[in-house]
């Protein structure tokens, strides 16, 4: 399978110019990357904006004819960063342990979504491309800062916001 069902989400308002970007950012990934990619990092390197990026990457994890990814929340110990629970197919985890197996620390429920890390897993193969866009000038290889539950629940985009209140309502949040 390619990524030409990408061309999908310009029914979902979102701009060919990003859209290109997205499948020349997804294209050009190193194949170890393709279970942890975070759309904080596309946002740098293409100089897209945040709640796009973001937007770009949930409804290609939540809608059937651009399905792209699949999401996956990953807690870590805010003590000493081993991972705790991970739970697939959401964005927020809701059960956690009383305590880090590793360290012991007590785990704070309600601190935890500044330390669930959300990461996307390609789930099509995107070579070989069917049609590679030009690199956007100015590429940036700047490492990004981890996407959390927190930073997805608290989003002020209204289009994010609507994705990420159905994915928390299929999920039971
Ligand atoms: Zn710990």
């Amino acid at each position: 399978m390619s990524l030409n069902h990408l061309k999908n989400l310009k029914n979902y308002q979102f701009s060919k110019p990003d859209i290109d970007m997205l499948q020349w950012w997804l294209q050009t990934r190193k194949r170890n990357t393709w279970n942890y990619l975070n759309p904080l990092q596309y946002s740098i390197d293409c100089n897209i904006n945040i709640e796009t990026a973001i937007g770009l990457f949930l409804t290609c994890t939540h809608h059937k004819d651009v399905k792209t990814f699949d999401v996956r929340s990953v807690a870590k110990c805010p003590n000493c960063d081993s991972v705790i629970t991970v739970e697939n197919g959401c964005i927020e985890i809701t059960d956690f342990p009383s305590f880090c197996s590793e360290c012991c620390l007590p785990i704070e429920e309600t601190l935890m979504d500044n330390f669930t890390e959300i990461v996307f897993q390609l789930v099509v193969d995107p070579i070989p491309p069917v049609f590679t866009p030009n690199p956007p000038t100015g590429v940036n290889t700047i490492r990004a800062e981890a996407l959390t539950s927190s930073k997805l629940v608290t989003n002020n985009s209204s289009s994010v916001k609507s994705i990420v209140d159905r994915m928390r309502k299929l999920n039971g949040k």
